[in-house]
């Protein structure tokens, strides 16, 4: 897919204040930090549409972003930062299920992962929820460039098998890098797909 344009629509701190469902949108989520914004403008090719390093655990925002007048990028608050408070973390668990729970329009949840670690328990427990649901997701591995691929390629295999605990089937994967663009081409075809369906 060739990205014509891509513009900022509006941030949101509620459900109800969102655009009307009315194209089809992709959810971008993960932990502070995994590389969310640069995987974001680096789709795009747009350096600074998503804002990047910014506060990790500061901006509690949803953010829409029109891809070539057809489909959004919703770009999520990122999770688990540490130093956030309790009730701060409640108060981003109710607004971001809320969204994902109630949204018609969302196709899929892309949830972002640092391929240079091994499982993480929260996006573990992350991608579970998210199959009690029945919310259709694919895992995006990022910062492939900073180790080799047969690094990253093992953590991508460790995860899977953690999930295959929970899903018959394993999700769509991809791999990625915000820096050589590795894997951009393949998420954006994907969302091409789908939105063809
Ligand atoms: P976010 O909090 O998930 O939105 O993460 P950011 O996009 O702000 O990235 C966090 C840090 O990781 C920044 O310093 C980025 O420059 C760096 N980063 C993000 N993606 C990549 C990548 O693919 N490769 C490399 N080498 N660094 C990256």
């Amino acid at each position: 897919m060739i990205i014509k344009t891509a513009t900022f629509v509006c941030s949101n701190t509620k459900v109800s204040a969102l655009p009307p469902p009315k194209l089809p949108e992709y959810a971008f989520i993960g932990r502070s930090n995994v590389g969310k914004s640069s995987l974001i403008n680096k789709l795009v090719n747009q350096h600074g549409l998503a804002k990047t390093s910014q506060r990790p655990g500061k901006t509690q925002l949803i953010n829409h972003f029109l891809i070539n007048e057809k489909w959004y990028i919703v770009d999520l608050p990122g999770y688990g930062y540490a130093k956030v408070s309790k009730t701060s973390r409640e108060k981003w668990e109710k607004f971001i299920r809320n969204y994902l729970t109630k949204r018609e329009s969302l196709q899929c949840v892309f949830v972002l992962i640092d391929g240079r670690l091994e499982p993480q328990k929260i996006d573990l427990e992350f991608c579970c929820w998210l199959g009690e649901w029945g919310l259709p997701f694919s895992l995006i591995f990022t910062k492939a460039d900073k180790q080799s691929l047969t690094k990253t390629n093992q953590n991508v295999s460790l995860f899977k098998k953690a999930l295959a605990e929970w899903f018959e089937e394993a999700p769509t994967t991809f791999i990625t890098s915000a820096d050589s663009g590795l894997g951009k081409d393949e998420v954006l075809n994907f969302i091409d797909h789908v939105n063809q369906d």
